[in-house]
C-alpha cells in the first residue's frame, strides 16, 4: 500500500480559516512537507500539532521530490503545505504532484484559503468567468507583453502583485488596457484588510499618494465586448476615410482595401459599419 499525498490549504492570514479537515489530516499524516518549516511550525504550534516537517521549496523541489516519492511508496502519507493559502497556486508542488501521478500514488486536495477567490468575489466584477495569471512579470518589457496578450480577453483578470511593483504594474496596465474598473485587495483576512476601487488610472493616483504595504491582489475588468466592437468600427471608419482621401478611392474600393488590410471579409466590414450597399 502506498501512502497518500495530501495537498493542504492553510490560512492566508486569519488562523480561523483553517478547516477541520486540514487539522485532522495534519495530525494523521506521517510527514508535513513545508515551503518554509519555520512558518508552518508556527501554525502547527498554534493548533498543538506535533509532527515531523521537511522543507520543500522552489530551490530544492527537484531533489526533494524523489525523497518524498520514496516515502510515499513505502506507505507513508505526506501533507504538502505552502507558507499560506493553497499549495501550487503561485507556490511549489507541481513537480511532486506530477511525479506522484506518474507513480500511481493517490493525490488528494483539501480545499481552503487562497487569495485569488476572496479578491475576485469582493471585486464586484464579472466572476463567473475569469483568468488568473499569477504574478505579472517583474520586468517592464515582459509585463507589457503579458498585458498585451491578455488585453483582448473578455474575462475578469486576477494578478498577484508585490507592494514594490504595484505602481509600475498599474501604470503599464493603464497604458495597455485603457479605462477599466479594477480593485486592489490588500491584506485579505488580516487586521489591516482593505479594498481599493476605481479605474486603473484612479488606482494609480491613489497608490501614488499613499504607497501600499502588505500583500496585494489586483483584479481588473475584462475587455468589454461593446467597447471592442466600437473600437473596431471606429478603426474601419477612419481607415476608409483615409483611403478615400489619400488614395483618391471611391467608398466601395476603400472599404475593400481596408477589409483586406485588416484581414476580414468585405461583407464583415459592411456588417460592422452597418452600411447599405445602396450607399455606394
Ligand atoms: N498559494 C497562495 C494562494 O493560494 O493564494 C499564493 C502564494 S503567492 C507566493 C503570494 C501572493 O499571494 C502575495 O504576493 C499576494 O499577491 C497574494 N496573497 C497571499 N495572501 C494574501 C493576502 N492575505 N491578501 C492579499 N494577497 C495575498
Amino acid at each position: 500500500m502506498t501512502g497518500i499525498l495530501y495537498l493542504v490549504a492553510t490560512p492566508i492570514g486569519n488562523l480561523e480559516d483553517i478547516t477541520l479537515r486540514a487539522l485532522r489530516i495534519l495530525k494523521e499524516v506521517n510527514l508535513i512537507a513545508c515551503e518554509d518549516t519555520r512558518q508552518t511550525i508556527k501554525l502547527l504550534n498554534h493548533f498543538l500539532i506535533e509532527k515531523p516537517t521537511i522543507s520543500y521549496h522552489e530551490h530544492n523541489e527537484q531533489g526533494r521530490t524523489e525523497q518524498l516519492i520514496n516515502s510515499l511508496l513505502e506507505g507513508k502519507s505526506i501533507a504538502l503545505v505552502s507558507d499560506a493559502g493553497t499549495p501550487i497556486i503561485s507556490d511549489p508542488g507541481l513537480i511532486l504532484v506530477k511525479k506522484a501521478i506518474d507513480r500511481k500514488i493517490p493525490v488528494i486536495a483539501l480545499p481552503g484559503a487562497s487569495a485569488l477567490l476572496p479578491a475576485l468575489i469582493t471585486s464586484g466584477l464579472e466572476s463567473s468567468e475569469f483568468t488568473f495569471i499569477g504574478f505579472l512579470p517583474a520586468r517592464s518589457g515582459e509585463r507589457r507583453k503579458k498585458l498585451l496578450e491578455i488585453k483582448p480577453l473578455p474575462f475578469t483578470i486576477i494578478c498577484y502583485e508585490s507592494p514594490y511593483r504595484i505602481l509600475e504594474s498599474l501604470s503599464d496596465a493603464k497604458d495597455i488596457l485603457g479605462t477599466r474598473q479594477a480593485i486592489i485587495a490588500r491584506e485579505l483576512t488580516k487586521l489591516y484588510e482593505e479594498t481599493l476601487r476605481g479605474t486603473l488610472a484612479e488606482l494609480l493616483e491613489q497608490v501614488k499618494s499613499k504607497p501600499l504595504k502588505g500583500e496585494l491582489v489586483l483584479v481588473i475588468e475584462g475587455q468589454n465586448l461593446d467597447s471592442q466592437e466600437t473600437e473596431l468600427v471606429n478603426t474601419i471608419q477612419q481607415a476608409v476615410k483615409d483611403r478615400m482621401e489619400k488614395d483618391n478611392l471611391d467608398q466601395m474600393s476603400a472599404l475593400k482595401a481596408v477589409a483586406k488590410a485588416l484581414g476580414i471579409s468585405k461583407s464583415e466590414a459592411y456588417r460592422r459599419l452597418q452600411l447599405e450597399l445602396k450607399d455606394y
